[in-house]
């Protein structure tokens, strides 16, 4: 049995054709599962009945069953998927006004062990499938219950450029208006800052945008918080980021993750404005620590939030605070997956 969303458009017109059906249903198979939510072959009605059956001896359309779900009070809700070899990934979808974002995992663990982060600790399994990947954003659109789903954005666990193949399929089937149809500027990558994955993006014909997680203005800082700056540092990393302004004139948001005692003070906010002062296009988003007592991260206070905004702000960087979601669910990126597997 195959996963009938490993198959682009073209691959599955292959397909029927190989069954001795019409390649004209592959769009409306498109249709069903990617635009109609259908989650089994036989109601697809308007498909011949025999195409039906022998559409579900040899593919199945879900292959990821969903093992967890906690709703917070904001309705933020986070999924956990268990995949057909028991791996668990986790999915979370945050509406906010009209808007509703799926936050999605591209990998299975992850190997850049960043402390400050839950998805780490276990290590890394592997790599998600395209259609394992598609399975969260299904899920995800099919559990929307007041907003329909508007937005991806590829930060939950793992790291996306490092499984660059396969989230790019699943991106152009997110993309495509035969599929989801959610347009590419309403999809972000976020990166530790796999420098030779940024570059690849640069040459993709695709509007999508580009997210780096930095958290420290300072190598020393940063090399502490997330090992893979040792590969990747700071300076290479910034001149990557100018290369990527200029070649695609979109703007990056750099996430800034503010923790208590380690990178939250003024003079983090002065080396932070040091830079990325030339970076034009350039938006920084400060997002307070969601306590995770297991690595004994925590928030800093308000006031020292504010300061550091402020000083941003001042020096004329474009900055926003992320209002924190999901407070009384287990919201940080890795947390619910790490309370399954210890049990
Ligand atoms: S923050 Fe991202 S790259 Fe770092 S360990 Fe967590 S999932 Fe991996």
């Amino acid at each position: 049995m195959q996963d009938i969303k490993e198959f682009n458009l073209k691959e599955l017109r292959d397909k029927l054709l190989n069954l001795g059906s019409h390649k004209y249903y592959a769009q409306a198979i498109f249709n069903w599962i990617y635009q109609k939510g259908a989650c089994e072959f036989s109601s697809m009605s308007n498909l011949p009945v025999s195409l039906r059956h022998a559409l579900a001896l040899d593919f199945y359309i879900l292959g990821s069953a969903l093992a967890d779900l906690q709703v917070s009070s904001d309705k933020t809700a986070k999924f956990l998927f268990e995949l057909k070899d028991a791996n668990l990934v986790e999915a979370v979808s945050i509406p906010v006004s009209s808007r509703l974002t799926a936050c999605i995992s591209s990998q299975a663990g992850c190997k850049f062990s960043c402390n400050f982060c839950a998805s780490g600790l276990k290590g890394f399994k592997r790599n998600l499938t395209k259609g394992e990947i598609l399975d969260e954003v299904l899920y995800l659109k099919n559990n929307a219950k007041v907003n329909q789903l508007t937005h991806i954005v590829f930060m939950g666990t793992g790291e996306p450029l490092d499984n660059y193949d396969n989230v790019l399929e699943a991106i152009r089937i997110i993309n495509s208006p035969v599929a989801f149809n959610i347009g590419a500027r309403r999809i972000t990558i976020s990166t530790c800052g796999i420098i030779p994955g940024i570059e690849r993006l640069n040459s993709e014909d695709l509007q999508i945008e580009l997210s780096i997680s930095l958290h420290a203005p300072d190598d020393q800082t940063r090399s502490r918080l997330m090992p893979v700056n040792k590969k990747y540092p700071l300076a290479a990393l910034i001149k990557c980021c100018h290369e990527y302004t200029a070649k695609t004139n979109r703007q990056i948001t750099f996430e800034y993750i503010l923790i208590k005692g380690i990178n939250s003070g003024l003079v983090y906010a002065q080396k932070l404005v040091m830079l990325l002062k030339d970076l034009k296009l350039a938006k920084v988003n400060l997002i307070p620590a969601n306590p995770v007592f297991e690595l004994k991260i925590f928030p800093p206070s308000q006031e020292e939030v504010n300061s550091f905004k402020e000083c941003l702000f001042k020096a004329g960087i474009n900055v926003t605070l992320r209002k924190e979601r999901g407070q009384d669910i287990d919201a940080a990126c890795g947390q619910l997956r790490l309370k399954h597997e210890k049990k």
